[in-house]
């Protein structure tokens, strides 16, 4: 019976052992976890009723990889939506005000939040030529002030960044955080085009299936909140998994097997096959001794830092609550607050009777610094913030922080072909794979997308060998 090794029990290590038993029944799959709790950045906690999130807030339905993983645990019953407002109404902190986010062409035709020349640059990138020479490599900023102009970049691309990456866009790769949109310029010779083009060919392909035009995309959780997800693959994985391991070292084998990975103290395991699932700078350090060039490339995949800062406020003392997703306040701005999401307006549940629960996310690349204030002085710099932007007359009644020091993996100048070349030379060591967020996506779905393409070799390679 071959073994495969997976080392890290978030997400990506979990969504792995699941779909391979799935497909191969017959492999022995070991999943080790260095905490004792499993999902690594995704979490949930119940404190009387205010039901915090610590790390992502929900998926989107972009992809169907987290839904299809949802209905082949049986959870598929049990998701729940993002409400209506929430995928409406979502806004942006600028000068030290909320401005709604428009929706659709007519929105962007009235916002106040571009000039009328930064209206023009925008709606007329469908006409705007495409160069003859692309750059191999460029930030986001630059990409998107190249097509759309510098305002839709400072505006929409920096909250766009912000909210997913806590990044900065003229750090960031296009191709390797938003791959879709180089393509986009390359196959319609418009980013608008393109996504209108892609709109109506999912048009197409339901209409083929005998399916309703698919509607927008939106963001789901569980009643109970994602550790729901990390539950159901726990309980279905059982007693593959190891907790309270941390991997030291990955060796090639001389054995019948190819690898040894090695644990703390005399801990080792024998595998046909290594997944490692666990974040860049953690699998850097396991392939140190095998290959200390890899291991720099690997290390070189730097992360972002971030702070949760979960308010639980009375309802009354709210007396302006936009009903919404929450608010963005672009990086560029350097506030204190990255944004916020009004969870008990995305999600039922999340608060008791009578209180909202919010969420700040507070650091990023640029204000690193607000992880490292201790728990007072982060809460009363978010209140701070709640006060401006939402008008709350009085101090929250429930407070939960989490630090993340590694948080979001940063795809700058460069990743791709950082990427390539680390590819490369594991395609020179059979049966040792990478993956996690710190490659080709950041998102949940790029994690269990990922995880899927990583289960299909792994049961193609070992059946055949
Ligand atoms: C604050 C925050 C908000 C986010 N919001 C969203 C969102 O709303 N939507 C969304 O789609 N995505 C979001 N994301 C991103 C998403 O949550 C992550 O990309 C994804 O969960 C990563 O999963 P992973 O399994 O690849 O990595 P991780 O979650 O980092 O899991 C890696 C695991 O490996 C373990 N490990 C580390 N070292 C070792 C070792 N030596 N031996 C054994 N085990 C080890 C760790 O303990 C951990 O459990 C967010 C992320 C953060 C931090």
């Amino acid at each position: 019976m071959p073994h495969v090794v997976i080392i890290g029990g978030g997400l990506s290590g979990l969504a792995v052992a699941f779909r391979l038993k799935q497909l191969a029944p017959d492999v022995s799959v070991r999943v080790l976890e260095h905490r004792h709790r499993l999902g690594g950045n995704v979490g949930t906690e119940d404190h009387n009723g205010f039901r915090v999130e610590t790390g992502p807030n929900g998926f989107l339905d972009r992809t169907p990889f987290v839904p299809r993983l949802c209905r082949d645990l049986g959870l598929a019953d049990r998701l729940v939506a993002g409400s209506e407002a929430a995928r409406k109404n979502r806004y942006l902190f600028l000068d030290e005000r909320l401005r709604k986010l428009p929706g659709g062409l007519l929105g962007l035709l009235t916002t106040s939040l571009l000039s009328t020349r930064g209206k023009w640059q925008l709606l007329t990138e469908p006409i705007r030529g495409t160069p003859s020479q692309l750059p191999a490599d460029e930030s986001i900023a630059e990409f998107v002030t190249r097509r759309a102009g510098k305002e839709a970049a400072n505006i929409f691309a920096d909250a766009l960044v912000t909210g997913i990456h806590a990044g900065d866009p003229a750090l960031l790769s296009v191709a390797s955080a938003f791959p879709r949109l180089p393509v986009m310029e390359r196959e319609a010779g418009s980013i608008i085009r393109g996504f209108m083009r892609a709109s109506k060919q999912r048009r197409k392909e339901a209409k083929a299936r005998g399916e309703p035009p698919p509607g927008p995309q939106r963001m789901w959780s569980f009643r109970e909140g994602l550790g729901v997800l990390i539950d159901e693959l726990a309980s279905q994985l059982g007693p593959s998994i190891t907790t309270g391991v941390k991997v030291q070292s990955v060796e090639s084998s001389a054995g019948v097997a190819g690898w040894v990975v090695r644990g703390d103290g005399r801990d080792a395991w024998s595998a046909d096959a290594v997944v490692l699932a666990c974040p860049a700078y953690e699998q850097a350090e396991i392939l140190a001794d095998l290959d200390p060039g890899l291991a720099q490339d690997i290390a070189g995949i730097t992360y972002n830092r971030i702070a949760v800062v979960a308010l639980g406020y009375r309802r009354a003392d709210c007396p302006g609550q936009p009903d919404g997703f929450g608010y963005i306040a672009p990086q560029n701005t350097r506030r204190d607050v990255l944004g916020v999401q009004w969870c008990s307006s995305i999600y039922p549940d999340r608060a008791p009777e009578g209180y909202v629960l919010w969420r700040a996310l507070c650091g990023g690349v640029h204000r690193a610094d607000m992880v490292d204030r201790d728990d007072d002085s982060l809460m009363r710099a978010v209140h701070e913030e709640m006060k401006l932007a939402m008008g709350v007359t009085r101090s929250p009644v429930f407070c939960r922080i989490v630090r993340w020091h590694n948080a979001i993996p940063q795809y700058t100048i460069g990743h791709r072909d950082r990427v390539a070349r680390i590819d490369a030379v594991i395609a020179r060591c059979p049966g040792l794979i990478l993956t996690g967020n710190a490659y080709r996506g950041v998102a949940m779905g790029d994690c269990v997308e990922q995880a899927e393409i990583v289960a299909a070799k792994l049961a193609r390679d070992l059946a055949t060998s």
